[in-house]
């Protein structure tokens, strides 16, 4: 103890100052979580209640029901009476499958469209998936129909989801239109809501909106990668424009008897519904002051967001691109070893990950078909540690600065290759630029700036792949801060230089 106590005290209290004001960053823009509001408060306010979203998930989900079921059934019916009760007029499309297609009397399929699914599966009552969904479309609809039913507002409950999307196909091949889709899906039962899809140009409005749900232009981009789908995908390949939204933590619950009304967390809830009300606002606004939609002719979204304060930031990519090269101009070359070893540090932090995988999976639990082992963030902040931990070792053994130049010339590769993705990597290059030149106030600056970005993302990113993909989740720290670890040797050789 009293050796760690030495070694602390020796390192003067500048070189933790950085270190100090990355952990300020990540601490400050963490994801946060709104406090439910009640009936009585949502009566008064014209807020979105969480509270009464919440009770209706505990209606709808009391059992599983799959489609066709007799308890599918009973829930189409209670959603169909909900609808009514709103003013819209409901239409029954499709046999066997059922949508429920809703709007108001008279109006064309043009609009904003809130889209759920009404099935589940077998495995589980399905409160978050995706009975909250269903619940959060018909509080806001409620909330944005105060003032009398826009012509402009639908809703659709599509069946047949879990079984391929069958209802969104069947429903975009019968309904043409220039629409904005707000899909509402659930991987997971608590945590921040995720906006991990979207489509056109439609983040301004995001930005507007002041929803408080998570997004990043990462977290799109990782997410193409991934084999998965949901309804969106399918309004996205038919031209519409929109967000795809979910709750991803807590996936041990997924398409399990675990998803369950006590497991959803009602502030999830409540951030869903108040992203989807002020989002409703923005575009029926729009839409009403007769804004026409030419959806179908933008392919995507090429913008580079994320979050900072609860706010949107979107960038042109451009800039981003601007930022790296004007960095990359920065740097001075020392030693060919520090692409070599920053390479080299990749495939064994990714072995590390694939054995701590094969050590977890000897708890029964993991493997019995559930998406997430339960309890997953304390191994995702111990693969980021990890990562991290790899390079500092692996910078030490080197003893050579060139890794500065070697991961910093992969990083603004990747900045000007892919800036989407490659933003979160700018912080960090500014900071050993700075460190590299004694700028010390503009290295905690940068730091700082990184912990910001990167706040979101530690716990995100986790939960985003889950546990099984443990080996990469080792190496993206890597790849994030990789040419950080390394500060101590380049300080070193630059005493040598100016003692
Ligand atoms: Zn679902």
């Amino acid at each position: 103890m009293s050796t760690i106590g030495t070694m602390v005290r020796s390192v003067p209290l500048q070189r933790w100052l950085p270190i100090l004001a990355f952990g300020t960053g990540l601490l400050l823009n963490r994801p946060q979580l709104p406090t439910p509001v009640t009936e009585q408060d949502a009566e008064s306010t014209g807020q979105f209640s969480g509270i009464r979203a919440h009770q209706f998930v505990s209606r709808i989900a009391t059992a599983p029901r799959p489609s066709g079921s007799a308890q599918h059934a009973a829930v189409l019916d209670m959603l169909e009476a909900e609808l009514r009760s709103l003013s819209f007029q409901v239409e029954r499309e499709g046999s066997p499958l059922q949508n429920l297609v809703a709007s108001a009397p008279g109006a064309d399929n043009g609009g904003l469209w809130l889209v759920a699914h009404s099935d589940s599966v077998r495995a589980g009552p399905g409160a978050a998936d995706d009975g909250l969904g269903l619940a959060v479309a018909l509080e806001a609809a409620r909330v944005l129909s105060r003032e009398g039913l826009s012509p402009k507002l639908h809703v659709l409950f599509t069946d047949g989801e879990e079984r391929g999307l069958l209802g969104a196909r069947a429903f975009v091949a019968e309904h043409p239109g220039n629409r904005v889709v707000l899909n509402l899906e659930a991987r997971g039962t608590e945590g921040p809501v995720f906006m991990f899809q979207a489509a056109g140009p439609v983040l301004e409005s995001y930005e507007a909106s002041a929803c408080q749900a998570q997004s990043t232009s990462l977290a799109r981009a990782v997410y193409e990668l991934l084999p998965n789908d949901t309804d969106f995908t399918i309004f996205r390949a038919s031209g519409a424009w929109g967000y795809d939204f979910a709750l991803i933590h807590g996936a041990e619950n997924y398409h399990t008897v675990k998803d369950s009304p006590e497991n959803l967390d009602p502030r999830s809830v409540q951030q869903l519904g108040d992203c989807v009300v002020g989002l409703g606002r923005q575009w029926l606004g729009r839409l009403e002051e007769g804004d026409v939609l030419r959806t179908g002719s933008t392919s995507g979204v090429d913008s580079v967001w994320f979050q900072l304060f609860g706010r949107t930031l979107v960038l042109p990519p451009w800039l981003v691109q601007a930022l790296a090269l004007t960095m990359i101009f920065n740097l001075q070359r020392s030693s060919r070893w520090g692409l070599l070893v920053w390479l080299g540090a990749l495939p064994l932090c990714f072995g590390i990950g694939l054995g701590a995988l094969k050590l977890l999976a000897q708890f029964p639990v993991f493997y019995e078909g559930v998406a997430e082992m339960p309890g997953a963030e304390p191994i995702y902040v111990g693969a980021w540690a990890l990562g991290l931990g790899w390079t500092a070792v692996l910078a030490r053994g080197t003893r050579r600065s060139g890794w500065l130049f070697g991961g910093a010339l992969v990083a603004t590769a990747m900045a000007v290759a892919w800036p989407q993705v490659g933003y979160v990597l700018l912080p960090g290059l500014g900071a050993a630029i700075a460190e590299r030149r004694g700028w010390r106030w503009t290295q905690v600056g940068a730091t700082f700036l990184a912990g910001l970005i990167l706040g979101p993302l530690v716990l995100a990113l986790g939960a985003a792949l889950t546990t099984r993909m443990l080996p990469v989740l080792c190496v993206a720290p890597i790849i994030l801060l990789g040419w950080l670890g390394p500060m101590k040797n380049i300080e070193a050789k630059h005493r040598q230089v100016t003692p």
